[in-house]
């Protein structure tokens, strides 16, 4: 067989976040009006102020200044940047970005990070987050870049490491059907020769802190009107529920794609196979902006880039799970009961459980790559 080499990227990122001094925060502020004139120089195809290049040259390192001026820097921070969108906040986000290096703006020593802003500052990394760390750094990224910047007042650093993998079709694989489109959540079908194993997963439900919140909402207002809550104790409010859901979905995800990916590697190990990757994403139009739509892309996105990390090949396919995968019919309910539902094809009596007719589907168009069926 003909097999088509790909690259597959994969990226970890290692958020950690410090309380923000005064020096440092001048600092970024500073950098960022400098480098929000550059940056849009280069989009309207204009030169740079010389007393903003000056001004970079006298006060800017040339670690964290050489990705703003010079193109062919490895981390130039403009490439392209005049054939993408127009931005709307990526130029009040833009970091200070560097390799870890010694001889750069941040490196990890003694189990602590050292960057070199302003001036050279330490900062503890707690114990876990070195542990993961280490562990990652032993799965050898090709590139490692530090980027640092403000948020909500905080000073937070962000350690990328980066991993190419070129890969080319298993043969005979260990074949993983991810139907990330089922009413149920995500289903994962693991088949080799036969259904080894499924893994079912529901997104989390927020809706009853939602009910709670919208309560909490309506009291605060009723609070607000009696003159009990001033302006600013208000507006506290919202940013901390936004937080508090969006935090718990992100946890969700993250735990999800991990426990999927272990699973697959320890299958295929177990059975002495590489593992092929058949995900089914929904479709942007059938759950519209929905929170769950959401949820489930970004579980996509999450585990594509996981699967790239470790060189898992994986493929995105359109799987059905209403028409027949023997005759193409569309099937209807069989039977249905709390928890399955069997569909069944009135042209050629074709019948299975909901869930697993995405598996049919992939079966069918991987029929090539499997060796028995
Ligand atoms: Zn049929």
């Amino acid at each position: 067989m003909s097999s088509k080499l790909r690259t597959l990227e994969g990226y970890r990122v290692l958020t950690l976040k410090y309380p923000l001094d005064s020096y440092v925060k001048e600092f970024i502020y500073k950098y960022r009006v400098l480098a929000s004139h550059i940056y849009w120089c280069k989009r309207l195809s204009i030169d740079p102020d010389s007393e903003v290049v000056n001004t970079l040259t006298r006060s800017v390192k040339s670690y964290w200044r050489d990705n703003l001026l010079d193109e062919g820097d490895p981390l130039y921070l403009f490439k392209n940047i005049e054939r993408t969108p127009i931005p709307y906040k990526v130029i009040l986000n833009i970091p200070l970005v560097d390799a870890i290096h010694e001889r750069k703006g941040a490196y990890i020593r003694d189990g602590k990070l050292v960057l070199r802003l302003d001036k050279t500052r330490e900062y503890p990394i707690p114990k876990r987050a070195l542990r993961l760390l280490e562990k990652r750094l032993k799965e050898s990224p090709d590139e490692r870049y530090v980027r640092v910047l403000e948020r909500n007042n905080e000073l937070v650093v962000q350690i990328v490491l980066h991993k190419k993998n070129v890969v080319d079709v298993p043969e005979d694989p260990l074949l993983v059907v991810a139907d990330i489109n089922s009413d149920y959540g995500i289903v994962v079908h693991f088949w080799d020769g036969k259904l080894i194993k499924t893994i079912k997963l529901r997104p989390p439900n927020l809706s009853n802190k939602r009910v709670y919140t919208k309560r909490l909402m309506m009291l605060r207002d009723r609070l607000y009107n009696m003159g009990c809550l001033t302006e600013r104790q208000i507006n506290i409010y919202p940013v901390l529920i936004r937080r508090a859901l969006s935090y718990s979905y992100k946890g969700w995800i993250q735990q999800s794609v991990a426990r999927v990916v272990r699973k697959i590697r320890r299958i295929a190990k177990r059975h002495n196979k590489r593992p092929l990757i058949v995900i089914d994403i929904p479709e942007h139009t059938s759950l519209r902006d929905t929170r769950l739509q959401k949820t489930l892309l970004s579980f996509a996105r999450s585990l594509k880039n996981i699967l790239s990390w470790y060189g898992i090949y994986w493929i995105e396919e359109r799987l059905y799970s209403s028409f027949c995968p023997k005759c193409g019919n569309k099937l209807t309910v069989y039977k249905k009961t709390k928890r399955t539902r069997i569909m069944i094809c009135s042209k050629c009596s074709f019948k299975a459980d909901r869930d697993e007719i995405p598996l049919y589907w992939a079966l069918k168009t991987y029929k090539h790559l499997l060796r028995h069926k």
